[in-house]
């Protein structure tokens, strides 16, 4: 699985979170999205973003849940 940048600052981790997140949002997918199955760069970016007091605001925004234990879109495809 690829994961976008796991170093670098916060800062770019959150850009990156949020850019995933939105781009669920959107009904679509992100570049690291698998062909089937949930998606594990969307996991990812809103485990950042719930650490992140603007994040948890972004998520709320975006209507996605952003509690610790995390189980959003569970695979649609399967
Ligand atoms: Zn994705």
């Amino acid at each position: 699985m690829t994961r976008l940048e796991e170093s670098g600052h916060p800062t770019d981790r959150f850009t990156a979170a949020s850019r995933t997140v939105r781009a669920h949002a959107d009904g679509g997918v992100c570049p690291a999205c698998p062909a089937d199955g949930p998606c594990p760069q969307q996991t990812w970016a809103v485990r950042q973003l719930a650490d992140h007091p603007g994040g948890r605001l972004l998520l709320h925004q975006l209507g996605i849940p952003s509690d610790e234990s995390v189980s959003i879109q569970e695979g649609p495809l399967r």
